[in-house]
């Protein structure tokens, strides 16, 4: 990874002005050079993003975040059927 991260620092953009994953078996490419240390370590290292309701994980913190918003984890559920109650009650 470190030897990555120097990489992509003394990567220059192609002619889209794009950057390029350095993995030698990839074609990704970044209009933001810090994406791809993102991508780098969800892709070609393996790290993942734990949901912090459910079992899920995720590629990275912005599928983790959209997951968030639609989670079935125990909680959601707990604050939907308690707006159902008071729903009701009144
Ligand atoms: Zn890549
Ligand atoms: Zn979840």
């Amino acid at each position: 990874m470190q030897s990555v991260m120097r990489t992509v620092r003394m990567m220059e953009p192609n002619q889209d002005g794009r950057f390029q994953c350095p993995h030698e078996m990839c074609s990704n490419t970044f209009t933001i050079r810090n994406n791809i240390y993102q991508h780098y370590k969800a892709s070609h290292l393996g790290v993942k993003v734990p949901c912090r309701k459910c079992d899920s994980s995720f590629k990275d913190y912005n599928a983790m975040n959209k997951h968030m918003k639609t989670c079935n984890g125990k909680k959601v559920i707990y604050f939907e059927k308690n707006s159902e109650i008071i729903r009701n009650y009144f």
